[in-house]
């Protein structure tokens, strides 16, 4: 099989890529390999209880359709129907092979195509492309990442990992501990408050966190005045501004910022759970992702005692729970490793040119999708900061702009120049611990643009929609 554009994966923005092609360059042919027997990527493999989305629907959602339901953060199961429909609408689903994982893929500068080398029912599948669209995702989906705490071995109860969530784990009445601080194990607290008999979140540093209402009540009244579509526009356009405001604020005053985000959760724990040392970061705000409390959720957990929080360092697994490094043992039935992803880049593909091999991580991102050196190829990454899809839209409208004006011009081949502007940091500006353990194979970013990521929806989106596609760096040529 040979088609004009190849997309790998297809989650959220690989169904976003998909439509994106079949509007804006609707004469390519395209097809979508997907590993998985399902669409919707992470929000069908995260089935634990309370899995949610952190940032809004209206713009984690897709610009052209709108959100359909109340709440503007999400529940997991509504973001993937919405996904599915959206696929179903435009007739994506159809265009899909699922079960086709990506093993290898070549290019040759002479046919000026990827000789695309995939894996179905243990048998090998290969597919031609002119462009490879990679929309593979950030994490690895056969593993999460796994801390080998001492002991493990002795501990009686069940571990679960949160990427692997077993359907037939029953925790009602049960004592649970959640290793963690992320958005996972702040997630995972509240839901599981209810039916357990006690939830203890054991962390080893404290994130920022900030309430916000799970329904928006400025988006209720927007929607209830304006059609569907506009609702929709309108609403994603003040939840962007305000969303960049509080973010610049954020990074410009992180004093005041951390002090503000303390007040708000001293008000919410009325007093019952100290702030020093669960809420109070050695960072600053938005050095790691700032975790979101729906509704002040975690916070009315622990406040009511259903739930705990220790600051402290794991010693090793006992027999029957943990024990801490100040020497105070935790008893468990169940204990939820929150421990986090692992991060691959371009979906674990292996990658040559010519023959060449490429190693992703002596390569330099070009706005943030392309990769020095690399023909014909792009990896849709979303904000850290913000909602993923709100770049990797603008990515695969980019992607839409660069091979329309290949066709204009009769070019067969585009390639960010080999020799990027300064490298070094990782494509992500985290200091998070799956980025820093990723660092060494993941792309780097460089020093200016257009090699800089600088994870801003509105720079972004005035570079990716208007500056001039041949710009000098990237190189075209006909074959
Ligand atoms: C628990 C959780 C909650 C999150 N919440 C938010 C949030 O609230 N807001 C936000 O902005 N972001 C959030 N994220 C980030 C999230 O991953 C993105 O929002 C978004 O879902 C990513 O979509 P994607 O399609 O790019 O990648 P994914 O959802 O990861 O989908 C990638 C797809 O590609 C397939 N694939 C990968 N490699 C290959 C290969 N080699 N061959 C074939 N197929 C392949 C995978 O099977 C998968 O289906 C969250 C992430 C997690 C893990």
């Amino acid at each position: 099989m040979h088609v004009d554009v190849l997309i790998v994966g297809a989650g959220l923005s690989g169904v976003n890529a998909a439509y994106r092609l079949r509007t804006r360059t609707p004469r390519r042919t395209y097809a979508i390999l997907e590993a998985r027997e399902a669409i919707g990527g992470t929000w069908d493999q995260f089935r634990y209880p309370g899995i949610r989305s952190d940032s809004d629907m209206f713009t984690l959602g897709y610009p052209f359709r709108p959100w359909p339901n109340p709440q503007s953060i999400a529940d997991g199961p509504s973001i993937l129907g919405y996904v599915r429909d959206t696929a179903a609408m435009y007739g994506i689903d159809r265009e899909i092979q699922f079960g086709h994982k990506v093993i290898l893929a070549h290019w040759s500068t002479v046919d000026a195509r990827w000789t695309v080398e995939a894996v179905h029912d243990g048998q090998p599948v290969t597919v031609t492309c002119s462009f490879l669209y990679l929309c593979s995702g950030y994490y690895s989906y056969d593993r999460g990442h796994v801390v080998d705490f001492p002991g493990q071995d002795s501990f009686t109860g069940r571990v679960v990992h949160p990427q692997f969530w077993p359907e037939d784990l029953d925790y009602t009445d049960k004592n649970i501990v959640v290793i963690g601080s992320g958005a996972t194990a702040v997630t995972l607290v509240p839901a599981m408050a209810d039916k357990a008999a006690h939830v203890t979140m054991v962390q080893r540093s404290p994130s920022y966190m900030v309430s916000r209402p799970q329904r928006d009540p400025l988006a209720d009244k927007i929607r209830a005045r304006l059609p569907a579509p506009l609702a929709h526009r309108a609403v994603r356009a003040k939840n962007l501004v305000l969303g960049t405001i509080f973010y610049q604020f954020l990074r410009r005053f992180p004093t005041r910022a951390a002090m503000k985000l303390q007040l708000g959760a001293a008000a919410a724990l009325g007093g019952v759970v100290p702030l020093n040392p669960h809420f109070m970061p050695r960072y600053k705000p938005w050095d790691q992702r700032l975790c979101l409390v729906p509704d002040g959720d975690l916070f009315k957990a622990l406040a009511g005692k259903q739930a705990s929080i220790v600051t402290d360092h794991i010693e090793t697994f006992t027999s029957d729970g943990l024990r801490l490094k100040s020497g105070r043992e935790l008893p468990a039935d169940i204990i939820i490793t929150a421990t986090g992803l692992r991060m691959i880049a371009l979906g674990g593909i292996t990658l040559s040119v010519d023959g060449r091999a490429i190693d992703p991580g002596q390569t330099t991102v070009y706005k943030g999708m392309m990769l020095s050196g690399v023909p014909n190829l792009a990896w849709c990454v979303g904000y850290a900061n913000a909602s993923w899809t709100l770049r990797a839209d603008l990515t695969s409208r980019y992607v839409c702009r660069l091979l329309n004006h290949m066709d204009r011009k009769r070019f067969t081949t585009c390639t960010p120049s080999p020799q990027a502007a300064g490298s070094g940091r990782p494509i992500l500006n985290l200091t998070s611990g799956y980025v820093a353990r990723a660092a060494a194979f993941l792309p780097k970013q460089g020093t200016r643009r257009p090699w800089r990521s600088r994870q801003s929806y509105l720079v972004d989106h005035f570079d990716l929609s208007y500056s001039p596609v041949a710009d000098g760096v990237m190189r075209f040529t006909r074959s």
